[in-house]
């Protein structure tokens, strides 16, 4: 049971070795907790019910064809106990009704009557040549062979039927053996639904646990990782909105990432002896990210690397040590330093500043500590810079609250329609269906949108991942012509599709494609202007595929180039800010690409126009 109580622990690595280091980069992010006990559940559901079936069959089918085979005889002996006075009667044509009516009521499929000399009184099916040898036989045993009770020769069941005078005469009923084969069938497919049911709530709880296990499955994912050597940073924090194990590892890893900083400023107070005698030292800090100052107790600067000159806007001429307020012109970080320094406080100040830097919007945090040490006695301030950060957060806000805003609107114009549908168009079947079509277009696009968010949030949990299948690029871009046309038009611009006359099949998630391309052309629409044109170019060669998306729009500035690939950067332009995005588009689309084998490239000149290239393997390894 090691191996059972290691899979459990999410230690699914002792169970698939060789493959264990893929198959856990194959999982999810967070997943490696939960899925185990998926599979396990779904295992043991399997079992039972197979074991289940099993049962089924041995007892309960044995069970039913007693049960069955009782109420035969039952039946029969009633039968045989009513022969006799037809037969005293000489009434065949009453005991023929009769036979047939209690077969047809009972489920019999033929009941014959034989006297003790052969003949045949009552058939309620052929004549007696057609009957079982065995029964024939039956038929001739004189009357002291015959058994005193029922006997059964396969489905035939026979009874002597007593008379008062002449010999003793038989009743032969065939029975239907297919009644408890059906009704075992009956109890296979109960079974069957048990299965379903338990596999549905095993589905439904396992989606519980995965979501209560998901931050345990991050943190566990994170404490791999630096176990492999990562050193903690930000990026191992955990979406708090995850519940309060998140929050509580990330206030763990806050500590540890100040006490981490509270090292770094505590060693660098060697710096400034150090850096004078060593010039691989300074270059080291001069190269750092982070801005490092160092201040004497006399609040004099003592040294400043690169990144802290450039931030605070530092003449990198000055000669040090010089008055820290001579040379930085920030009141509030002078003035925190001196404050620092009086209090002589270890524990220190942080601030968070904005800034302009080189005519860029700067935020930057500034964490200032008192030191006393061999080399320096005063204080340390290290610069961090979190525009980035920032940036990224303000674009997330934005793009939830329109989001928020954009789920609104087809919910407003469904509801609409659909009162309408039902207020008037109970006599009108055609303002029905236009209501109707009007109600399945918005549903569409609810559907569209919801998409893009559950890419965005795949996206950024690091699990997006492809249903692979084939994908007929004729009917994609159909439909992205259809998508696109009434949009092209009305907003002016001279929409083209310049596409080969036959197209590839290819392999590839056709949804997720059809997204990207649905970004890139709907980008190249939004940012060009009235007048413009945006053409759609497809080119296949025997390997591989190119989508050109190219417009006579306002194109991107070269600095801008890389970066709008980023998840949530957009431009500065006021061209680009005053249209409506998120800065998801781009980054989703080349997501999407990489994880096809392929890129997106980017050709563009500022206030000319721009052309997005998708390449992708028309063969895909691996996907
Ligand atoms: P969004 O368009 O929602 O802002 P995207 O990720 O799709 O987000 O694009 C990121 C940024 O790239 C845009 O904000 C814009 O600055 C720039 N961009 C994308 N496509 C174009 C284009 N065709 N022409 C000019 N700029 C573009």
């Amino acid at each position: 049971m090691a191996w059972l109580r290691a899979a459990l622990e999410g230690r699914m690595a002792v169970w698939w070795h060789p493959k264990r280091l893929s198959l856990r980069k194959a999982l999810p992010p967070g997943e490696a907790l939960a899925l185990p006990v998926g599979l396990w559940g779904g295992v043991i559901v399997i079992v039972v019910c197979v074991a289940a079936a099993w049962w089924s069959h041995h007892f309960i089918f044995d069970n039913r064809t007693l049960q069955h085979d009782a109420e035969v005889r039952r039946v029969a002996r009633a039968m045989a106990a009513a022969s006799s006075r037809f037969i005293a009667d000489q009434n065949p044509g009453g005991l023929e009704a009769v036979t047939r009516s209690v077969s047809s009521a009972f489920d019999l499929q033929r009941a014959v009557v034989v006297l003790g000399d052969g003949v045949v009184f009552v058939d309620t099916d052929a004549p007696l040549s057609t009957l079982d040898p065995q029964v024939a036989e039956t038929r001739s045993l004189p009357r002291a062979d015959v058994p005193p009770t029922d006997t059964r020769n396969g489905n035939w069941v026979t009874l002597p039927i007593e008379l008062d005078k002449g010999p003793c005469a038989y009743l032969h009923v065939l029975t239907n053996p297919t009644g408890s084969v059906a009704s075992t069938g009956s109890n296979f497919s109960g079974i069957g639904l048990i299965a379903l049911a338990a596999m549905a709530s095993l589905w439904l709880a396992y989606r519980d646990l995965r979501s209560r296990m998901r931050p345990l499955g991050l943190i566990h994912d994170s404490l791999d990782a630096m176990a492999g050597g990562e050193s903690p940073s930000d990026a191992h924090r955990v979406n708090e909105t995850l519940g309060r194990d998140a929050q509580s590892w990330n206030r763990l890893l806050d500590t540890v990432l100040n006490r981490q900083r509270a090292a770094v400023l505590e060693s660098s107070a060697v710096l400034p002896a150090a850096v004078a005698g060593d010039s691989r030292l300074s270059a080291a800090c001069d190269n750092l990210a982070q801005g490092l100052l160092l201040i004497d107790d006399a609040l004099r600067l003592a040294y400043a690397n690169g990144a802290a000159m450039g931030m605070l806007g530092l003449d990198r001429r000055a000669s040090l040590p010089a008055p820290l307020t001579q040379l930085v012109k920030d009141e509030q970080i002078t003035s925190a330093a001196a404050g620092v320094l009086r209090e002589r406080s270890r524990a220190g100040t942080v601030l968070e500043l904005d800034r302009i830097c080189d005519n860029q919007p700067l935020v930057i945090r500034v964490s200032i500590r008192y030191t006393q040490g061999d080399y320096l006695t005063g204080v340390v301030i290290l610069i961090e810079d979190l525009t980035q950060q920032r940036r990224a957060d303000r674009s997330r806000n934005a793009f939830i609250a329109q989001a928020t805003h954009e789920l609104r609107t087809p919910l407003t114009n469904m509801r609409l329609y659909l009162e309408t549908a039902l207020d008037e168009g109970t006599n009108d079947a055609k303002l029905r269906g236009e209501c109707l079509n009007v109600v399945n277009q918005e549903c569409r696009r609810l559907e569209a949108m919801v998409g893009d968010m559950l890419s965005v949030s795949e996206m950024e949990a690091g699990s997006l991942k492809l249903h692979v299948d084939d994908i007929r690029l004729d009917a994609l871009f159909e439909t992205l012509q259809h998508d696109f046309k009434a949009h092209a038009k009305d907003s002016g611009l001279l929409l083209a599709f310049d596409l080969p006359p036959k197209m590839p099949v290819i392999q590839g998630d056709r949804e997720k494609l059809t997204q990207a391309l649905h970004n890139l052309i709907g980008n190249a629409l939004k940012y060009t202007n009235a007048g413009g044109s945006v053409t759609v170019h497809l080119e296949a060669t025997a390997s591989q595929l190119n989508v050109e998306v190219r417009d006579t729009g306002i194109g991107i500035a070269p600095h801008d180039q890389e970066k709008i690939f980023e998840k949530f950067y957009r431009a500065g332009d006021e061209r680009v800010t005053k249209k409506t995005g998120s800065g998801l588009g781009l980054a989703l689309a080349r997501d999407v690409a990489r994880l096809h084998g392929g890129d997106i490239t980017l050709n563009s000149e500022l206030n000319k126009g721009s052309t997005f290239t998708l390449t992708l393997p028309i063969r895909v390894e691996g996907v």
